[in-house]
Formats: structure tokens, sequence, C-alpha cells
């Protein structure tokens, strides 16, 4: 077949055109992992703030989440800050799979208190001794049961400081 110089154009310019379209720089996907097991707390802790007028935007905290095994046998979770790459919060795995759904929430939304709220420790206690925070530091200086009746008096507090 006979190609004449204008169907030769067309083509060149389509194959170029094709070329630039795969070749052109991505927006980067930033693709931040969060466990699924974590996922439907990460949405609880959103909501709630949002509930209380704070917006929470894990893409622009650049906060992932995950379960592993934290060799520490003391910790339980953890907020890490990473200056290079993303903050994360990690739950170890043996704790997570021997707690019920108040406790996890618990965890996971004390170590978000730190990570997106950047609350520190809070051991405060009510006179019968009982912790006034969430953020308490779990070292058995106060009392603390989180359940139906406990949970929205904590979070008013968690998300008002
Ligand atoms: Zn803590």
């Amino acid at each position: 077949m006979k190609i004449n110089k204008s169907s030769l154009m067309t083509i060149c310019l389509l194959s170029s055109l094709l070329a630039c379209t795969k070749d052109e720089p991505q927006e980067p996907e930033v693709e931040l992992f969060i466990d699924e097991e974590l996922v439907l707390y990460f949405d609880a802790f959103r909501e709630e703030a949002a509930l209380r007028g704070i917006e929470v935007d894990y893409e622009a905290l650049n906060l992932e989440g995950r379960i592993e095994n934290i060799r520490d046998r003391d910790v339980l979770g953890q907020c890490r800050v990473n200056s290079a790459e993303p903050d994360e919060v990690v739950i170890d795995e043996f704790y997570w799979n021997g707690i019920d759904d108040d406790e996890r929430e618990f965890i996971v939304f004390h170590e978000l208190g730190h990570c997106v709220l950047n609350r520190d420790h809070l051991d405060t206690s009510s006179a019968s001794g009982r912790c006034l925070s969430i953020m308490h530091s779990g070292t058995g200086r106060c009392r603390f049961t989180y359940n139906a009746s406990t949970r929205s008096g904590y979070l008013d507090e968690l998300f008002s400081n």
C-alpha cells in the first residue's frame, strides 16, 4: 500500500499523541496505606471530630495506619512521626487480636490523638480516680473504662483540648 505524505503525517501525529499521553508524568498517586481493620476507626475518628467542628484530612496529614508486631512488649500502640515519610499510627498485632471493639476504638483514637491532634499524655483523674482523658499514659495512674456510657464524654474531652 502506498502511503502519501499527509497520511504519514497523521500517523506520526497520532503516535506522538499517544506516546505523549502515555509518557506524561502522572499526578503522583498519594496512596496512603491504612490497614483495612483500622479504616473503620480512622473513619469514626474523622466523623467524631467533624461533629465537634474539627476537620481531619488523613491525606493532608500524610498519615498511615498499620497493625504490626511491635517488639517492645510494653507498647500497645504508637504514633510514629517520620519527617521524610508518612507518619504512622501503629497498633501491636498481638494486642489488637485480643481486644474488643471498645478497646480497639480507644487505642486507635488515643494514637490519633497524638498523631492528628498533637496531644500529649494526660493522667489527670477525678476524685474517684477515674482518668479524665483518653490520652492517659496507660501506666495505671488512673482508672479507665471506655464504653458506650463513657464514650461521648471522653470524645468531648479529646477534641476540645
Ligand atoms: Zn500515648
